[in-house]
């Protein structure tokens, strides 16, 4: 059996914070915090806002999903 054709989804890809555009899938992200497709530029800075988080304490699950940069 042939692998089956794994092509990336035809839509344009994007990062909805930045506004860059995304070339390739694995560059490609989902906020935390936010609704947005966001590249990985954007996405290692939310990496620093969840390690701002836990260093005063708190638990950056309960910002997940919470639709603002805490
Ligand atoms: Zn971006």
């Amino acid at each position: 059996m042939p692998i089956k054709n794994t092509r990336l989804p035809k839509k344009p890809l994007w990062c909805q914070r930045c506004k860059k555009v995304i070339y390739r899938y694995d560059e490609w992200k989902v906020s935390w915090f936010k609704n947005e497709e966001i590249c990985t530029k954007c996405a290692s800075e939310e990496d620093i806002i969840r390690t701002r988080l836990v260093k005063a304490g708190k638990n950056p699950a309960d910002y997940e999903g919470c639709g603002y940069l805490p």
